[in-house]
């Protein structure tokens, strides 16, 4: 009799670089990916930035093909871990030897019905009509919300944008960075209204963009440990033997970060993936990398290196507000994250900097003179 497939749930980045873990470290047997839509894994990247403007086209966002049998339009609706088997919303179901979850997130959702939100390429689409109208509100200066702002001012869009906090990307960036983008924002013309409670009631041309949450219903439903994502260990591992977790979806122990931590970021999303799936081969290599993401806005390219945690001091390499410059975050003088602006040589060696855990002092790390990619280097 031959084995059960190795059955993957979800049809995103982190799914994708599942099956390239699993063929890199010599699994050779019939995998299995379901996907809710009807697209093959993409990027979604791009639905905010180029693909927004127009400047990408649909077949220029799907990632490479793989070795994997693709069910799209179909929905997992259950995980049946006695019987290890998913069921399907359709009927049907499939039983596996290895079972991995990559379901990622969806947009947090505001109580009111109404407004638009963007996660999928149909989503994008239909924001992309109502830019036409010439008119937008955003609710929420995350980085989607912000992203999304760029796209349609440089569409020649009135773009009008609320935000509780009183800053863009506040959580992620801090106060001095977040009140230098919103004035980037505003001497682009958006009407960016911060610190406001209540945003409108959303429309017909409201991006709603308030933050994500993780699609862990499914996990939670077969019993498996979730807490604020699918608790898993640094090989993707959950709490039942055989079933794994990557992406969005995840939270995983960092053992670089010294943190368990759940990212929501494309390329941590595939690299993530293909540790997994190398660890559902056999093949142990604990995920070591630094969670990094980009964001562009207008003529800016904004990267960050890091995951949210908290940090009390922050220290500035280059011209503040003149492009390129860096931002460290330290907590108790310990490179913790850093978000640079048209500076991405600086955020590869802070990235380097994390990964290795080698400290330097802020003269240096303020020092544009200063050579980081050398001290990057472990003694
Ligand atoms: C507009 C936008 C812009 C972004 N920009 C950036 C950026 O600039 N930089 C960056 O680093 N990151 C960015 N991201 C985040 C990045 O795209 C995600 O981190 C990444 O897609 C996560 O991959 P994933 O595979 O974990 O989840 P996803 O890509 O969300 O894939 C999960 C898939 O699983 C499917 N699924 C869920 N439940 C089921 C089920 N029960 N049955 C079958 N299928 C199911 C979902 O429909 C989805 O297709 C952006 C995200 C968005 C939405």
């Amino acid at each position: 009799m031959t084995a059960p497939p190795v059955v993957i749930v979800g049809a995103g980045a982190a799914a994708h670089g599942s099956v390239t873990g699993l063929r890199r470290a010599g699994f050779a047997g019939r995998v299995v990916m379901f996907g809710r839509e009807a697209d093959p894994p993409y990027e979604r990247p791009p639905l905010s930035k180029r693909y927004l403007a127009g400047k990408a086209r649909r077949e220029d966002l799907m990632l490479p093909q793989l070795e994997a049998e693709l069910r799209l339009d179909t929905e997992v609706a259950e995980i049946d871990l006695e019987a290890r088997a998913v069921r399907l919303a359709g009927g049907g179901g499939l039983g596996y030897s290895r079972l991995l979850i990559a379901t990622g997130a969806r947009p947090r959702r505001l109580e009111e019905e109404g407004g638009l939100y963007l996660r999928e390429i149909s989503q994008a689409d239909r924001l992309r009509a109502v830019l036409t109208s010439g008119r937008l509100e955003v609710a929420g200066a995350g980085f989607i919300g912000c992203e999304v702002a760029a796209v349609a001012r440089q569409m020649g869009v009135a773009v009008t944008v609320y935000d509780p906090l009183p800053a863009p990307m506040l959580r992620v960036l801090g106060p001095k960075v977040g009140d230098w983008l919103a004035g980037v924002h505003r001497g682009h013309g958006v009407d960016l209204r911060t610190g406001v409670v209540e945003p409108p009631a959303p429309g017909p041309a409201t991006l709603v963009a308030v933050g994500s949450l993780p699609n862990v219903e499914l996990a939670q439903a077969a019993g498996l440990e979730c807490d604020g994502g699918i608790a898993v260990d640094a090989n993707g591992r959950t709490s039942v033997e055989d079933v794994y977790a990557a992406g969005d979806c995840a939270r995983f122990w960092s053992p670089t970060l010294g943190a368990a931590v759940r990212v929501e970021h494309f390329q941590t999303a595939v690299r993530h993936g293909e540790a997994v799936g190398a660890a559902m081969a056999g093949v142990d290599i604990p995920f070591l990398e630094v969670p990094w993401f980009w964001s562009d806005q207008y003529d800016l390219s904004i990267q960050y290196v890091g995951a949210g945690l908290p940090w009390d001091e922050v220290v500035v390499r280059g011209r503040f507000g003149t492009p390129p410059f860096t931002a460290f975050y330290l907590e108790q003088g310990r490179l913790r994250a850093a978000a640079g602006v048209n500076d991405g040589r600086t955020v590869s060696h802070a990235r380097r900097l994390l990964a290795t855990g080698v400290q330097v002092d802020r003269e240096i790390l303020a020092d544009r003179s200063r050579d980081l990619k050398a001290l990057a280097k472990p003694s």
